[in-house]
């Protein structure tokens, strides 16, 4: 029995599943996960001392390679002064002021723990701002374990949703309406058949919890314009894309300007930070400016606030951390295309930047179903390949890798090996 192994037998008495986030437990790939001991820039190294390359990279945050030295840095210099005061801070105060500097659409910031505190207290200041309960949702966008959030999809669009887990209310999910990704006329629709209720419609802009899936050419603007129309506060979900699509995330990519934004993942270099901005005048219904109520004890932590400067700093100077993504994005993506090829599949790719997933599919994904088409115990085989060869990708095919800027072009090209070898051996 590995290390690995023997810490999951005993992790699964005491921890439910044996983890403390569902996605580890390696449920959706077969076999029993990796437990990590350390990592520094592109590579993670488990109990057994084995070594990977790492394509996931926390889930976002290590954007800059594992242990990046000036976060490192801020982190112990930060910890000799205590390590939490629950009073306001000088750090707080600059980590406001370059949020709002990096991402366009916010005027003005609250600090939170995780990006589901983000998303629930964004969904809380909307719905106390418009006076309207219900929130339109897309099929397959993840926004935190809110209840609001944990709802399936009725059968059409414009029946109700249905709690997709057990202790979440029906009269929660009488709340929250699901629309299928890049489907407009399904917003449209429920916007009509629910006339001056709906408080926001919330979304990730580029979606990376089906797998990456990107918004057709209109489709933001779209759901902008109706936002518009109809006087509904339009959330932009940006834990995983803030920061990472460009310095300002999605929203300065493309161009739109949502009322909210909500933050996570780098915003804290590693450490549990979330945050949640957007227009002045909603964000200040927030309490004590007003009367929506949201707080936390540890919100905008000493510690947490140095990592979380000290990375968002780095990226804001160093326009050239971009550039390089989108080479490597780019790089990847067209070797994984010719791996494909060199094995006779005819399967989907899709790329942004540093995101990207390869859907076991024939289909074009642009939404769940077409996600949900996908050969999953194929995919099961080819992450365990992958893993036997050193790469460390998600493990779910309903995820999008994130690159660090820690990948070298030799370790791309090991990627790239390691990927047709393991396509040709998961075919088998
Ligand atoms: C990860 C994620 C969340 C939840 O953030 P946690 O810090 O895990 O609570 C919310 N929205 C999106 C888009 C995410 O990717």
């Amino acid at each position: 029995m590995t290390t690995s192994e023997q810490l999951f037998k005993q992790a699964k008495q005491v921890i439910p599943g044996g983890v403390n986030s569902p996605v580890r437990a390696f449920r959706a790939v077969g076999g029993s996960p990796v437990f990590i001991k350390s990592a520094k820039g592109p590579y993670v190294f488990d109990e057994d001392g084995n070594q990977y390359i790492e394509l996931i990279n926390s889930w976002g945050p290590m954007i800059l390679g594992h242990a990046f030295e000036p976060v490192e840095k801020a982190v112990r210099d930060a910890i000799q002064h205590s390590f939490s005061f629950g009073a306001p801070t000088r750090k707080e105060v600059e980590m406001a002021e370059l949020i709002i500097d990096m991402v366009p659409s916010v005027e003005k910031v609250r600090m939170v723990n995780s990006g589901t505190e983000a998303t629930m207290a964004a969904i809380r200041v909307a719905r106390g701002f418009t006076g309207r309960d219900k929130i339109i949702k897309f099929e397959g966008c993840y926004h935190g374990h809110g209840d609001s959030f944990l709802i399936a999809a009725g059968s059409g669009a414009v029946t109700m949703g249905t709690p997709d887990s057990p202790g979440v209310t029906k009269a929660t999910a009488l709340d929250t309406l699901t629309a299928p990704y890049n489907n407009l006329q399904a917003v449209e629709m429920l916007i009509d058949n629910n006339a001056n209720q709906i408080a926001a419609i919330i979304l990730e802009p580029v979606v990376g919890n089906m797998g990456c899936v990107l918004p057709e050419p209109g489709f933001l603007e779209g759901i902008r314009n109706l936002c518009d129309q109809h006087g509904i506060i339009l959330i932009f979900d940006e834990v995983m894309t803030g920061f990472r699509l460009a310095k300002g995330g999605a929203q300065e990519r493309f161009g739109i300007t949502p009322d909210l934004t909500t933050m996570g993942k780098i915003i804290g270099g590693g450490m549990p930070v979330g945050a949640y901005g957007g227009r002045a005048d909603i964000m200040n219904v927030v309490s004590p400016a007003g009367p929506v109520y949201q707080a936390g004890t540890l919100s905008g932590n000493p510690i947490a606030m140095s990592a979380g400067l000290a990375m968002l700093r780095y990226l804001n100077e160093h326009p050239e951390v971009y550039t390089r993504l989108e080479e490597i994005g780019g790089k990847l993506a067209e070797g994984f295309r010719a791996g494909l090829v060199k094995a006779g599949l005819n399967y989907t790719i899709n790329q942004i930047g540093s995101m990207f997933t390869l859907f076991m599919t024939d289909r074009s994904v642009s939404n769940f179903a077409d996600a949900k088409s996908c050969d999953l115990p194929l995919f099961g085989r080819y992450f365990h390949a992958m893993l036997k060869r050193g790469v460390y990708l998600a493990p779910s095919q309903f995820e999008s890798l994130f690159v660090s800027v820690a990948l070298t072009d030799d370790l791309i090209e090991q990627v790239i090996q390691a990927n047709e070898e393991s396509l040709r051996e998961a075919i088998q």
